[in-house]
């Protein structure tokens, strides 16, 4: 037995009570030495997995809630693409709430909340508003408008704290989780809940290096019961229509949200930040579409961190072969960015040709 198919079989015993299962469609893919061989056999089980993920059962319930803006370089967003001197884009980001069933019946995931008062210790956001001094104060709610809180938009969709029984984020960049996982002396504000993260991101974030730690929030993740911590070694899927897919890159245990939504696939991230990053041919962002065809590149990395550029190409081929193309956009694909460039006045000749709204399929069962 190889060390992979040990660490998978160790993975199936613990998430078997779970009802998790291991997705084996991706175990190997990359170990070829030449990475363009392994571009191409990533995008082939790719389809395989898209076509197997189809013909299983959608999730029941499936609502998207924009949560927080933040200004985000340009010059990171469209990794050296964008020729244009607007300095700043704005990034929405937003939180998924997913009902479906397993095994052991209905679940709730919660993907990507962020909190929004904790993670301003980031050391990037402090950077920025500590930059900009008294006219970062003055325009503290402009630089970092808040849209609403998961504790509100939770309230209005009718889920009660103690239903939620997952939560997992894509990766931990900025994230403080004591608030909602607790810690050795309080529950935290979702009683239930574990924690579904890549063993990978969860080690990383313990013992960062100094180019990462501009964008980890310092202590996130510090004193959160073991025992409320599941880590994942492998791509999983959680029960009917929805998966959490390996896609190292943006992060080295950087993962992404897959989730079968009536008859369409839909794929989250950070990996990329609009559907031009994935669809860069058919951008009219100022220099994305001439700028892909003089490198002949499929996508656009987001490049704030470049932890793994590599892996990150690789990755985005991936998702957006997993999510297909949108039905309304003709040449772009259902890959919703987990912060997703939003549309701003001062921003407006750097837009993306389309947003993911708010979405919402389904209803609640309690
Ligand atoms: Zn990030």
């Amino acid at each position: 037995m190889t060390a992979k198919e040990n660490i998978t079989a160790h993975q199936k015993d613990t998430l078997a009570p779970l009802g998790i299962s291991v997705i084996e469609d991706f175990i190997g893919a990359r170990s070829s030495s030449r990475p363009k061989e392994r571009l191409e056999e990533v995008r082939q089980r790719a389809v395989r997995f898209r076509e197997r993920m189809l013909a299983g059962t959608p999730v029941e319930y499936f609502q998207s809630v924009d949560i927080v803006s933040a200004p985000y370089p340009t010059k990171y967003a469209y990794l050296n693409a964008v020729k244009s001197l607007v300095p700043f884009i704005f990034l929405g980001n937003r939180a998924f709430i997913i009902q479906f069933q397993t095994s052991l019946g209905k679940k709730t995931l919660l993907f990507g909340p962020a909190d929004v008062e904790g993670n301003t210790k980031t050391p990037f956001f402090k950077l920025l508003t500590d930059k900009m001094g008294r006219i970062g104060d003055m325009t503290k709610e402009k630089l970092l408008p808040f849209y609403s809180s998961v504790e509100v938009e939770l309230q209005k969709a009718g889920i009660p704290p103690e239903s939620i029984d997952y939560i997992s984020y894509d990766h931990l960049h900025t994230q403080e989780l004591r608030k909602w996982m607790g810690s050795s002396t309080t529950p935290g504000y979702f009683p239930n809940a574990k924690l579904l993260v890549m063993r990978q991101e969860w080690e990383s974030a313990q013992d960062l290096l100094v180019t990462q730690k501009k964008w980890y929030c310092p202590d996130g993740t510090r004193d959160i019961p073991a025992e409320r911590v599941i880590l994942l070694d492998n791509s999983v899927m959680l029960g009917d229509g929805v998966a959490l897919v390996q896609t190292p890159g943006h992060t080295e245990g950087n993962h992404s949200l897959v989730v079968h939504v009536n008859d369409q696939i839909y794929v989250s991230s950070e990996n990329g930040m609009s559907v031009d990053s994935y669809a860069p041919l058919q951008s009219n962002i100022p220099g994305v579409r001439k700028y892909a065809e003089q490198f002949n590149m499929e996508i656009i990395l987001n490049g704030n961190t470049l932890e793994n550029s590599i892996d990150q190409y690789i990755s985005m081929v991936m998702e957006k072969t997993i999510a297909g193309p949108n039905p309304d956009h003709p040449g772009f694909f259902n890959v919703i960015s987990s912060s997703e460039q939003a549309h701003t006045w001062h921003t407006r000749t750097v837009q993306p040709a389309f947003r993911f709204g708010q979405m919402k399929v389904g209803q609640y069962q309690s």
